[in-house]
């Protein structure tokens, strides 16, 4: 009997290797697991029949290109298309035998916190359904934490990996920008787009960047890390130095529960042999948000260019011309948030403004790089809460954009940094997973793992949702 909401992804290698079962089983287990709690939690929007391979299935959010297998973004203008070709992410688990079990759901185009912003309905959260899951990998959370998936592949532009993770009771790894290959991932920013695991362990998070980081030759931004991923065994965090910024703990609209929660971890750290301090991102904090919000529109107005219903997905029935075709299929195709970016985007690219707010803004973000480079040269890692909240109620900032795009006022500094970023469980707040978010210098992953897996240990969290134990 194949326990689904408990096995991590390296014990179920182990029962593959000492053929205690066959991968088939296990895709079997994984697939019942979806027919009976699919239809509340949506985690996915496309379930394989069959898939090759003979190690331990994977979900991959749908922004993932994979061949022979539908890949929407969560769009309509997406709907229907099937590409030709995999993505580098998607070749790098074949390649490993994972078999594919579905393509999960988002926030179209992955802009969002919530994967209320779907075209295709939103994905609830396993511990608690009316909730959200976070976002926009909100579906391959969700699918972890309810036991439909081992481990799952998401995407992270501001905060989308460690964010769900942190709602879900998951750890979540954004890789440091330029160590996984967006090669085949539908682009949202390509300055700050970057493919990480969630899984429900550290140990497992190391072990799907084995799998799916390097240099790639098909995308020029990829290179090799310093040193291979390690799998982590540390127990203690004697010698490290960790650093607390004072704004990333103390940002407003914080919950108490979650500043609890964090700051008995951060005591833990102590009790574990680190050496813990304060340290200070003032204009990381306070200008972050602000400038992410006219990168990455500026930057998805271009990408999302090429949806224009010749090429891919969508196409409006017209009688007009060729400008009504694309008027058309990108009013039908586009739900809310695409437009409102492309809206932004596009105007902060104007020609009379374009230095005003896209040029201001790529200064901002080298004083966020130099800020954070100034902390690390007195601490090896930094920790501060992943979301300011727990998981929120569907429908509760859905119609508040600006409440919405607060959710990750603490994952965009370092994003915009390029820096890595682990998300690991480290408590309940009113019976909800509270995430700590760990931050490190480029390529300090090892670090991170090591860490994250000592501190693990020693919270004992259950990602078990508490309602399905
Ligand atoms: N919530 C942020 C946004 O809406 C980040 C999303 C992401 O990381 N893809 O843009």
């Amino acid at each position: 009997m194949i326990d689904t909401l408990r096995l991590t992804a390296e014990d179920a290698a182990g029962l593959l290797k000492r053929k205690e079962v066959s991968s088939e089983e296990l895709t079997r287990a994984y697939r019942a697991s979806i027919a009976e709690r699919d239809p509340e939690l949506h985690a996915y929007l496309h379930v394989t029949e069959s898939a090759d391979g003979d190690g331990v299935p994977i979900a991959l959010k749908d922004v993932i290109t994979t061949k022979g297998v539908p890949t929407t973004a969560a769009s309509r203008i997406l709907e229907g298309y099937v590409p030709v070709f995999d993505s580098t992410v998607a070749a790098c688990c074949k390649d490993a035998g994972l078999p594919l079990l579905g393509k999960t759901n988002l926030d179209e185009f992955a802009m969002g916190s919530s994967t209320e912003n779907s075209g295709f309905g939103p994905t609830r959260n396993p511990w608690d359904p009316e909730r959200v899951p976070g976002g926009s990998s909100g579906g391959s959370a969700a699918a972890v934490a309810g036991g439909l998936a081992p481990w799952a592949l998401g995407s992270d532009t501001g905060g989308s990996i460690k964010q769900p993770a942190s709602l879900c009771g998951l750890v979540g790894l954004r890789p440091t920008y330029g160590t996984v290959s967006r090669y085949g991932i539908v682009a949202f920013a390509s300055s700050l787009d970057q493919v990480g695991p969630l899984t429900k362990t550290v140990r497992d998070s190391a072990l799907l960047m084995q799998v799916i980081s390097g240099a790639d030759p098909r995308d020029s931004t990829t290179v090799e890390l310093p040193q291979p991923i390690e799998l982590p065994e540390a127990e203690d965090l004697r010698g490290l130095r960790i650093g607390i910024p004072r704004e990333l703990n103390e940002a407003e609209g914080m919950e108490p529960g979650v500043k609890q929660s964090v700051d008995a971890a951060i005591r833990l750290a102590e009790e574990l042999g680190a050496e813990v301090g304060e340290t200070r991102l003032p204009r990381s904090v306070e200008f972050g948000l602000a400038c992410y919000y006219l990168i990455a529109p500026a930057e998805a107005s271009a990408n999302l260019a090429r949806y224009d219903g010749v090429r891919f997905g969508h196409r409006a029935q017209v009688d007009g011309d060729l400008t009504e075709l694309y008027e058309r299929t990108r009013w039908e195709g586009f739900g809310d948030e695409p437009k409102r970016r492309i809206m932004l985007g596009t105007y902060a690219l104007s020609a009379g403004y374009y230095e005003a707010y896209y040029g201001q803004a790529q200064k901002v973000r080298t004083v966020i790089k130099d800020e954070f480079a100034a902390a690390f040269r007195d601490f090896d890692l930094l920790v501060s809460p992943t979301s300011p909240t727990v998981a929120f109620r569907l429908g509760e900032k859905a119609e508040n954009p600006l409440a919405m795009y607060l959710s990750d006022v603490l994952t965009i500094p370092p994003n915009m940094a390029g820096l890595p970023g682990l998300s690991i469980p480290c408590g309940l707040s009113e019976g909800l997973p509270v995430g700590l978010q760990l931050i490190g210098p480029q390529f300090s992953e090892n670090a991170l793992f090591r860490a994250g897996h000592a501190l693990e240990r020693a919270f004992a969290f259950d990602y078990v949702p508490e309602r399905l134990r």
